[in-house]
């Protein structure tokens, strides 16, 4: 067979998306999908949300693109909204969740090479963490699928045990810059960290002059009912890395640091030809605005709690399949006790609900943070009875 035109390097589904709207995606044959996936927890607003669409389609009529040599006026006010929602002082814009870890992991360099520390070079990361597809985020995973056949990739990672507090501190030694984690992983399986695990990580960092790296590009953006995850921890980065509902949709994502952990990313570090173009910057804008009215947090708090209990009160009536239910928000797993890849395949293929299979077994459930109770139940349904008439392979 000769190579198709789009690099095959994703096993695509039959589902073949043409339209979407709300929380339903319509395929080329006009099957209707009830989706709890969001494009991997990025359609926040879900398809079509009319304040984004009308954004869009006036900014391109504006002006789309400049390039950064030129000030930015929309990138000025998307930026100082976010310094006033968060920890950070300064942001850079990427196109994507990998573009902000790269930048990430640049900062953290560049922060101990101004102080005086060159040495001070290796991010301390977690196993079955996920980061993106550079070359630079998959040096900062241990996972042998992302890595094998790109060799040889970037020194400067140590890979410590999720969630384990002594294992991490462990491996601190003079040439550590710091820790790199999700504090919700989503491609390992809707792991949370514990308390202890990411305040224990803080506590080192103040106590070693290290920098806390946090990897919200799932997690982060309301996902989790808060604007980001690290808010449930009562802890904050000193640099983190933002992407896929910051955009609802349009490619966007961007790298926040506190002034003291960029004050090496001065003229010339960094950039990027489209990063922060005016056109995503219109789309951060919109977007943003939507996340901050009265009420939505609470909302993907609250219907993320209820669709919560409704899986867990849905597990034992399926125990044969369903271990638990995990996470927070609206990024929940269902821990299947065989293969999750094949359950989602069932649930798609003869219940129309799209979910997205993580690590250990976990089908993740990511809907967009728009999501009604209409939908929260028709997703318990279709799990219910895809869960009531599915045969688990018997290899699995
Ligand atoms: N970090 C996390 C936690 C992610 O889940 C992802 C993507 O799934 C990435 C980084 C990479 O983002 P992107 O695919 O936009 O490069």
């Amino acid at each position: 067979m000769p190579i198709t035109p789009l690099m095959p390097v994703y096993p695509r589904c039959g589902v073949r998306p043409v339209r979407g709207e709300g929380c339903y995606l319509y395929g080329e044959d006009g099957a209707r999908y009830l989706d709890m996936a969001a494009g991997i927890a990025v359609n926040a607003l879900g398809h079509g949300h009319p304040k984004l669409v009308e954004a869009i389609a006036a900014q391109a009529a504006t002006l789309m693109h400049t390039s950064n040599l030129y000030g930015s006026p929309l990138g000025e006010q998307f930026a100082q909204r976010l310094v006033d929602a968060t920890f950070a002082d300064t942001v850079f814009f990427t196109n994507s969740g990998a573009e902000a870890i790269d930048c990430a992991i640049k900062t953290a360099r560049r922060y101990h090479f101004v102080n005086g520390n060159p040495e001070r070079h290796t991010l301390i990361t977690f196993d079955t963490a996920f980061h993106g597809r550079t070359l630079g985020a998959i040096s900062a995973t241990d996972q042998a699928k992302m890595r094998d056949g790109f060799e040889p990739l970037l020194p400067g990672f140590k890979y410590g045990k999720f969630d384990d507090l002594d294992a991490a501190l462990a491996l601190i030694d003079d040439n550590t810059a710091g820790f790199m984690v999700e504090p919700i992983q989503g491609e390992g399986g809707i792991r949370v960290a514990s308390q202890a695990f990411l305040q224990g990580l803080r506590k080192a960092c103040d106590e070693r002059g290290l920098l806390l790296v946090l990897d919200e590009v799932q997690c982060g953006y309301g996902r989790t009912g808060k604007m980001f995850a690290h808010e449930l921890y009562g802890i904050t980065p000193d640099i983190m890395a933002v992407a896929k509902g910051i955009g609802g949709g349009f490619p966007l994502g961007a790298c926040l640091a506190t002034e003291e952990a960029a004050k090496g990313m001065v003229f010339g570090t960094h950039g990027s030809t489209y990063g922060g173009n005016p056109l995503a910057m219109a789309v951060g804008l919109a977007v943003l605005d939507v996340i901050q009215e009265p009420g939505f947090l609470d909302h993907v708090a609250s219907v993320g709690a209820r669709l919560k209990g409704a899986l867990e009160q849905m597990v034992p009536n399926h125990d044969h399949l369903f271990e638990g239910v995990r996470g927070e928000g609206l990024m929940l797993g269902v821990k299947l006790k065989s293969d999750a890849r094949a359950f989602v395949a069932h649930a798609r293929d003869h219940h129309g609900l799209l979910t997205v299979s993580g690590g250990e077994n976990v089908v993740r459930i990511l809907p967009p943070l728009v999501i009604g109770e209409a939908e929260i139940a028709e997703c318990v349904e279709k799990l219910s009875e895809a869960a009531r008439v599915y045969v688990p392979m018997a290899d699995e």
